[in-house]
């Protein structure tokens, strides 16, 4: 490899400050370390956190930075100590990482690793160190990964190998948006056969959690926002119900309360705003309900009153679907390419890097579901 050791110079969209248009620059990528590895960036997917770093969470000390965290690509070179990763090899980048060696990635129970930025730098999203600079300015790796770039760096232990023959622009999704939604109903609510189900949010994330209803075996899946062009989204990933809290004069979870003989088996906020959440959790039918927060929100305290639960409601949440991601990544690839999870209908725009703001501000609007970017030529 002619670039191998050496710093590359390359495209990304550099976010420099909150709320601000991102930038498109040429920016150096320095050679991996140690136990690092770094990847071409060939697609990216823009996920709602992407925006809520740029727009709402706004945390000034998380910038200048590259976002991007839905990506996938190919290993360029790899730094000295790395084993299992050549030069050619297909990979997801993971904001997740999975060291295999602490008490959490030894427990069955979690995947939250102790490893990387999401152990304690929920405010920043960022990594401390950084492997990218431009303009003579640090410039960090948001969630660790930073995939609106053509090359980025990423330690091993935050890299998934994939399928050679995976189809990139479609498994980039596998990185964020559909493995959390995904796995958030398989894995963390536990979804059961028969059971009745109410996702709230219809972006990727909430319809890859109507996928995830639907492989459970729930017979029905009530799904509910307030943009009812997602519904007949909504339909091809297995929703039954559709409702649009506007239409009603009275709470959300009344209506449902009333649509399932006093509330849903489980619930899943797909939003990431605090008022949903307790939507969500109030939609659960006592003894037994169970909610799983799945948007991300770090803004505001959220209230409920204690008897929901005292009444046998558990409320829950879950970070990537709760999918140790070095393992289950690969999985669901192969999945994928099974045919037993859907990828392909999730794109509803297909766009360059340099249009990256044009896909924000498609989300912005709820104009998309995932825009996917081809970034770096294959
Ligand atoms: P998106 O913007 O594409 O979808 C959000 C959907 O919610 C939209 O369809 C919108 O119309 C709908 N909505 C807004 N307000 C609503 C309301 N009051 N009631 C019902 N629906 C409402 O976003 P996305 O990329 O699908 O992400 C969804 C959420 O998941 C975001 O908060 C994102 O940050 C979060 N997320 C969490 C994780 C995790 O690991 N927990 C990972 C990825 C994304
Ligand atoms: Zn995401």
């Amino acid at each position: 490899m002619a670039t191998a050791g050496k710093v590359i110079k390359c495209r990304a969209a550099v976010a420099w400050e909150p709320s601000k248009p991102l930038v498109m620059e040429e920016i150096e990528v320095a050679p991996p370390q140690a136990h690092e590895i770094r990847i071409k960036i060939v697609a990216t997917g823009v996920c709602h956190t992407d925006l809520y770093h740029l727009f709402e969470g706004k945390h000034k000390d998380g910038f200048p930075c590259v976002l991007g965290h839905e990506g996938a690509g190919i290993v360029e070179s790899v730094g000295s100590e790395v084993t299992k990763f050549n030069p050619g090899d297909k990979v997801i980048p993971l904001f997740i990482s999975q060291c295999g060696e602490c008490r959490f990635c030894k427990s069955p129970k979690t995947n939250l690793c102790e490893k990387g930025w999401a152990s304690d730098r929920y405010d920043v999203m960022s990594e401390s160190d950084t492997r990218f600079t431009c303009k003579g300015k640090n410039v960090l790796q948001f969630m660790g990964t930073s995939t609106f770039s053509e090359y980025t760096v990423v330690n091993e232990i935050a890299v998934a190998k994939i399928h050679p023959s995976a189809p990139l622009d479609k498994v980039c999704l596998l990185g964020c948006g559909v493995a959390t939604g995904y796995g958030a109903a398989l894995n963390t609510a536990k979804v059961e056969p028969g059971s009745t189900c109410a996702v709230f949010g219809l972006g990727a994330v909430g319809l890859a959690a109507v996928m995830g209803c639907k492989n459970a075996g729930a017979k029905r899946i009530i799904a509910i926002d307030i943009n009812p062009t997602k519904y007949e989204k909504a339909k091809v990933f297995g929703a039954t119900e559709f409702v649009n809290p506007k239409d009603h004069n009275k709470p959300i979870s009344q209506v449902l309360s009333e649509m399932t003989n006093g509330g849903v088996d489980f619930s899943l906020e797909c939003v990431g705003s605090v008022a949903v959440m307790r939507s969500a959790l109030e939609s659960c039918v006592k003894g037994w309900g169970v909610s799983v927060l799945v948007g991300w929100t770090d803004m505001d305290d959220f209230a409920a009153r204690p008897i929901q639960l005292i009444a046998g409601r558990t409320w829950k949440g879950s970070l990537f679907g709760g999918f140790k991601s070095k393992d289950g990544v690969p999985k669901l690839v192969n999945e994928y390419l099974e045919k037993k999870v859907k990828l392909d209908e999730f794109v509803t725009h297909n766009m360059t890097l340099a249009q990256v703001n044009d896909a924000i501000q498609l989300m912005k609007t709820g104009d998309c579901i995932r825009s996917v970017l081809s970034v770096a030529l294959q």
